[in-house]
């Protein structure tokens, strides 16, 4: 007879406050209606959840356990596979709910669009926030076969609504000519690396920053589990530096998201894993 599995981790390793006691809101965004290739990252947060469990609670590099920083995890919002703009609505609710407790929300998705509601959401208390995208893809699209609301022009809609300087994006390596056209004209694109993130938090001068991590900005090789694959990215390590370098610069995030994790072409879990590690250094670097 063999064992039955373990049951499925309802909370990120270490995850042991009630909301009140948080200052930083985790919650799964489980959502993935208009992933264009390969969907599954509606599976991201429980899979991330799951391999949180194979990391100790003590990050090294930190010196800080995950035990020092007050955060919570909510579960996932209730994200059917019903219209897009109502899931934008629930994502946007919630968002606007830690906000209001004056706490951090961290997204764990879920597709890139579930951003949008998050970043239009930090926007209306932070009317000077600025953008960080981390990501292989531009996500620049006008539109994506008629749909305004996709994974592939969610930053498009993200630069219409913070204007003109308020979208930086690092390790973009894929893009239509359009978007590298419009990437060039708005001077949004830079390399990810330490050096980089630092100069970008010294430019913005304490501007409120919105992180967004697609974790398809790692190399394929490190992060195979994601829709939508684009070979020549970053290793893990340089994705961790990049990390500690917003801690080394004093960047002010008020909002954050982890998104693209598909877990069902992850066979060795090799992707989960090591979403679960950027999701605990990135709440270890928040701590006050
Ligand atoms: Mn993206
Ligand atoms: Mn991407």
């Amino acid at each position: 007879m063999t064992e039955p599995p373990p049951p499925a981790r309802e909370r990120f390793l270490g995850a042991e406050r009630a909301f009140d006691e948080a200052i930083i809101a985790l919650f799964g965004c489980p959502y993935d209606g208009t992933v264009s290739f390969r969907p599954g990252a509606r599976q991201g947060p429980a899979a991330i959840r799951e391999f949180s469990d194979v990391l100790e609670t003590y990050s090294p590099e930190l010196g800080a356990d995950l035990g020092d920083v007050p955060f919570c995890d909510l579960g996932d919002l209730a994200l059917a596979e019903v219209r897009v703009e109502q899931n934008l609505e629930i994502i946007s609710a919630e968002a606007r709910r830690v906000f209001s407790s004056g706490k951090i929300p961290f997204a764990l998705g879920g597709e890139h669009l579930v951003s949008l509601p998050l970043i239009l959401a930090a926007l209306e208390s932070h009317p000077d926030l600025v953008v960080f995208q981390w990501d292989a893809h531009a996500d620049l699209r006008g539109d994506y076969e008629g749909a305004v609301f996709s994974h592939a022009t969610v930053m498009r809609r993200v630069a219409e609504a913070v204007g003109n300087g308020g979208l930086v994006q690092f390790g973009i390596r894929s893009g239509t000519r359009e978007e590298w056209g419009w990437m060039k004209d708005n001077r949004t694109v830079k390399p990810l690396d330490p050096d980089h993130v630092m100069a970008a938090v010294a430019e913005k001068q304490g501007r409120p920053v919105y992180l967004s991590v697609d974790l398809d900005v790692l190399d394929p090789s490190v992060c195979p589990g994601t829709g939508t694959p684009e070979p020549g990215g970053s290793s893990f390590a340089n994705l961790a530096a990049c990390i500690y370098a917003l801690r080394r610069a004093g960047v002010p995030i008020i909002a954050l998201d982890v998104v693209e994790l598909a877990p069902g072409i992850d066979p060795t879990g090799m992707s989960a894993a090591a979403a679960a590690k950027v999701v605990r250094e990135l709440l270890i670097s928040l701590r006050v």
